[in-house]
């Protein structure tokens, strides 16, 4: 398939690409660009540009290659720690519109800073009310 996707040609094997493993639903290849060394990005083999458009079923594979991988890089190369990332949009910093997790191994002051959180603590009723409003959307 050729719809321009940068990822779909690696898929395809009409751009080259490290590979790590594959299976029928999922491959994982390392970074062109890697912030480390390892840094792995796994993908579903059918196009799906972010989160918003995938079914579970497949990000269930994603997620378990995600996690075969991030163990054999762990053994292999033994990295100071890890981080598993994923962007959605390009105000997330999304670049490639194909869906894929970063397994990013961290190397000890590699001054790469990840803050998932806030500097202050919610009111528990804004919580409730956030909690609320997802649980109504959740879909079994
Ligand atoms: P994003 O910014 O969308 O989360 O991540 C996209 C990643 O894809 C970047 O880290 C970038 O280095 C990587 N990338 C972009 N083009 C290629 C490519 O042609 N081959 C490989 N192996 N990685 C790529
Ligand atoms: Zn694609």
């Amino acid at each position: 398939m050729d719809n321009g996707c940068i990822f779909c040609q690696i898929v395809a094997g009409t751009a080259p690409a490290a590979k790590v493993f594959e299976d029928d639903q999922t491959l994982a290849f390392l970074d062109i660009n890697p912030i480390n060394p390892g840094h792995c990005l796994v993908i579903p083999k059918t196009h799906h540009e972010n989160l918003f458009t995938m079914d579970r079923h497949t990000y269930q594979a994603v997620a378990s290659t995600t996690l075969l991988i991030a163990q054999a890089i762990q053994q292999s190369l033994q990295p100071a720690g890890m981080n598993i990332f994923q962007a959605n949009g390009e105000e997330a910093g999304q670049t490639v519109f194909h869906l894929h997790n970063h397994i990013l191994p961290r190397l000890e002051n590699d001054n790469l800073r990840v803050e998932v959180h806030g500097m202050q603590t919610a009111k528990p009723d804004q919580l409730l009310s956030i909690a609320a409003t997802i649980q109504t959307a959740v879909q079994s």
